[in-house]
């Protein structure tokens, strides 16, 4: 599998990995927090800007109907990328962190009422948290929290037993963007699904990382962001079934949304846009589908693949150094690796392999619940892309190995 991509090309298409930090090779660990961005994405986002910006949907004129056919063409490579059964399930949105603050509202102040359970689990990001407590505060819902196994896995049997007539949606991480677990949505979907029950699944760290079929998930919401997968901030998406976004209120009010307005009464626009108030990211909407046809051309198979080589050869080699303590041990993980040596605080370990050129991330990385139960502060996070290579891991480690020394 691995050899099918050919890395040194790969990362002669990101710019930025050839640069140097503080006179050293610059080594990017940090890619759950973002990737970084292929030529293709700058030079899509570049061309929308020189040869075809005006705004969309409404112009009779040109341009605006080039903006429009390219806009609408990136929501068509989603809907592909994603393989959804229609572009009217794509709505494009700021991220994640506002797809979810979209259904929290949109779903949450239509279908929850006083009494009603949304579950979501122990290792959340705090953009699968906090929306749906603003909701139980608004509302008087519960939620219920999946508990964790030692492994750092969700407790199925936990989760079933939180299932009830009360619950009203299950809003679970695809993959854990702390613990690099890769979560069984399918068999969660399935469960949900025999009492009825929706199913949003928060897509932010997984996209990127293997093949997404929201259809083979039978997923009612699936969220991710663009900036996490080789494409633009300020982009993201939610895929829901149209059953669903067919049913469902506006989030936000304004141009784009409507049908016909008058002081007395508004009507709304069809799907998907009665979801879009106000000038889409038509810029951003082109560049992340530059981003989704660039991964496509090495499969997402592929990548998967050659990013699982790199979790294991990192992990192998981190177990090595005495006082390592990985957070995350499932089997079925991406590649994420987020861990403590010693009593070194993240930080001064963070510090330090900066100086190195090495960019890792520390902190409780917006998961505070998880560090509660984990019983820490936070950690050291170390992860891969697909442009990462096994020399790269080999000065991680050497990094690590030169920092213990130091304390
Ligand atoms: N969920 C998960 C699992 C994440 O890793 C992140 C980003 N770290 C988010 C949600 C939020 O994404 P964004 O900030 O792009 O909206």
């Amino acid at each position: 599998m691995t050899e099918k991509l050919d890395i040194k090309t790969i990362r002669n298409d990101f710019p930025i990995l050839s640069r140097t930090v503080y006179d050293r090779p610059l080594i990017y660990l940090d890619n759950a927090a973002t990737t970084q961005k292929p030529r293709c994405v700058v030079e899509a986002i570049e061309h929308v800007y020189y040869h075809q910006n005006a705004n969309i949907h409404r112009g009779v004129h040109y341009l605006s109907q080039r903006a429009t056919v390219a806009h609408e063409t990136a929501r068509a490579t989603v809907r592909d990328f994603i393989h959804a059964t229609s572009s009217n399930e794509i709505v494009f949105t700021r991220g994640t962190t506002e797809a979810i603050n979209l259904l929290a509202t949109s779903y949450g102040e239509t279908f929850c009422n006083e009494g009603d359970e949304i579950i979501i689990s122990t290792m959340e990001h705090h953009a699968n948290i906090v929306p749906w407590q603003m909701l139980r505060d608004r509302k008087g819902i519960k939620l219920k929290i999946i508990p964790l196994t030692d492994l750092g896995e969700l407790d199925m049997t936990a989760f079933e037993a939180l299932l009830s007539e009360k619950t009203k949606l299950v809003s679970v991480a695809h993959v854990s963007n702390v613990l690099g677990t890769i979560n069984p949505v399918k068999e969660i979907i399935e469960k949900a699904h025999a009492r009825n029950i929706p199913v949003l699944i928060d897509g932010a760290q997984a996209v990127s990382h293997m093949p997404v079929d929201v259809q083979q998930l039978d997923a009612d919401f699936y969220v991710f962001s663009g900036h996490k997968m080789y494409g633009p901030n300020g982009i993201g998406v939610l895929y829901g079934k149209e059953k669903w976004l067919d049913i469902l209120p506006p989030y936000h009010g304004g141009g784009e949304m409507i049908a016909h307005v008058t002081f007395e009464k508004t009507t709304f626009a069809d799907l998907p846009f009665k979801f879009e108030a106000g000038t889409p990211d038509y810029v951003g909407s082109v560049a992340l589908a530059a981003a989704m046809n660039y991964l496509s051309s090495f499969g997402m198979e592929n990548i998967a693949a050659y990013e699982n080589d790199l979790l294991l050869d990192a992990t192998q080699k981190m177990m090595k150094i005495d006082g390592m303590h990985i957070y995350g041990t499932s089997p079925r993980k991406s590649s994420v690796i987020s861990f403590l040596v010693n009593d070194i605080h993240p930080f001064d370990m963070g510090t330090l392999l900066d100086r190195l050129g090495i960019a890792v991330r520390t902190g409780h990385h917006c998961a505070m619940p998880l560090m509660s139960a984990l019983d820490i502060d936070g950690t050291l996070r170390a992860s891969f892309a697909f442009y990462n290579t096994h020399e790269e891991i080999d000065a991680l480690i050497a990094g690590i190995e030169r920092v213990i020394k130091m304390f």
